[in-house]
């Protein structure tokens, strides 16, 4: 199922439950509250609750209509709804209390709370079931603790309704929960809709990380070092700054790849690229410029300043030791270098810096040029 779909069964789920919650709402309420006022339980008006009753169908369809208007409904809504539901549910309980002034408002506390569970979850049918079971349980409690137990505002009498009361309507809350949770198989949507979400990141990651890097080494690409390029050189500009480009080629590479083979030569590659990686600093920009070829942008950096770190970068390569598979390897690179302001072609740069490489490696390679 795509976005679009999920969405739209989202909603379309949302929308149920905001309708099935009025109704839901409606039959315990008004049956409870018809209770506590035929039974003297309250002074209050039977008027008071259909009041609240209207207030709150004018708020659910407020919601409603938020959930009909939202573009693109996605899980993170979920939460955002329950939040509003609770925050109301939580503001009109007070008010329940004030009206049910002999202090029977527990039960409707417990069924605001399974309101909110079938609102999120729920079928129009397990709310009402649910909803109606839980305040005729308690009814039936008030009933016994009324007229087989006693007074109506003992404290005790009052304890022992709600230890009665409380565990079965906890268990009864979850159970029903649970039902429609199955039923309607929002979790499942709204975790498929994760996955989605998150598939789509990891392939986009990907997509960018193959359009910018090397396959073998890791380092930069060709095409990402001419962005960096032109990034830099816009910097530069601007901080009226100089930088160095560096162009460094294996030493007969083409003997390691035809003596150990070309698995040897990927190894050399990455070994190298690795030493490169160290050498040089995070804002450095290393690329596998070419086959054997690397290339490496330094902002901000003088010639005679990095004169100095390419040379310990090639010392290092030559002198660390690698070995493939036992047999120890030599590797040394010629490179050549060129200083580059904000107004350098990139291009001239590039042929500059490889005109001084092919210097090096004439005058007898392992070295570098400069000027
Ligand atoms: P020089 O010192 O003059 O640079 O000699 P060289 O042997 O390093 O240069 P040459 O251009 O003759 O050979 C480069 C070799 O690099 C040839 C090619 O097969 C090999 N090569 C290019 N890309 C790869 C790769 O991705 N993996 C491996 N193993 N070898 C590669
Ligand atoms: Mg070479
Ligand atoms: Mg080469």
């Amino acid at each position: 199922m795509d976005n679009a779909n999920i969405s739209n069964k989202l909603k379309s789920i949302a929308r149920r439950n905001t309708r099935s919650t009025i109704v839901a709402y409606a039959i315990p309420t008004c049956a409870y509250s018809a209770f506590a006022v035929a039974l003297d339980l309250t002074s209050t008006s039977y008027y008071y609750f259909l009041a609240i009753y209207a207030f709150t169908v004018m708020f659910i369809y407020a919601c409603d209509f938020y959930i009909r208007n939202v573009d693109n409904f996605t899980y993170e809504h979920g939460p955002k709804i329950l939040i509003i539901q609770t925050l109301y549910f939580a503001a009109i309980f007070p008010v329940w209390l004030l009206l049910l002034e002999e202090g029977r408002a527990g039960g409707l506390l417990f069924s605001l709370t399974f309101l909110v569970y079938t609102f999120a979850y729920g079928s129009l049918k397990t709310a009402i079931a649910l909803n109606t079971f839980v305040s005729f349980g308690y009814m039936f409690c008030c009933y016994v603790a009324i007229y087989e137990l006693g007074q109506t505002g003992n404290f005790f009498n009052e304890v022992l309704l709600m230890t009665a009361y409380l565990p079965v309507s906890v268990i009864i809350g979850k159970v029903g929960s649970e039902l429609a949770t199955k039923k309607h198989s929002v979790k499942n949507l709204l975790i498929q809709q994760k996955e989605t979400h998150a598939q789509l990141e990891e392939t986009l990651k990907k997509l960018e990380l193959a359009a910018s890097t090397d396959e073998l080494t890791g380092l930069l690409n060709r095409r990402e070092l001419n962005n960096r390029m032109t990034y830099e050189l816009n910097k530069a500009q601007r901080k009226h700054t100089k930088m160095t480009l560096l162009i460094l080629d294996l030493d007969h590479f083409k003997q390691i790849n035809d003596t150990y083979g070309h698995h040897c030569g990927d190894l050399v590659l990455k070994h190298v690229a690795d030493s490169l990686m160290h050498h040089f600093r995070n804002t450095d920009s290393i690329a596998r410029w070419g086959g054997e070829e690397f290339l490496v942008l330094m902002p901000e950096t003088e010639l005679k300043e990095s004169e100095q770190v390419c040379a310990r970068a090639l010392a290092s390569l030559s002198q660390e030791e690698f070995y493939y598979n036992t047999h120890p390897i030599k590797i040394t690179a010629s490179a050549g270098l060129c200083e580059m302001e904000h107004s350098t072609d990139p291009e001239l740069a590039i042929h500059l810096a490889d005109e001084r490489l092919y210097q090096a490696k004439a005058q007898g390679r392992d070295r570098i040029v400069s000027s």
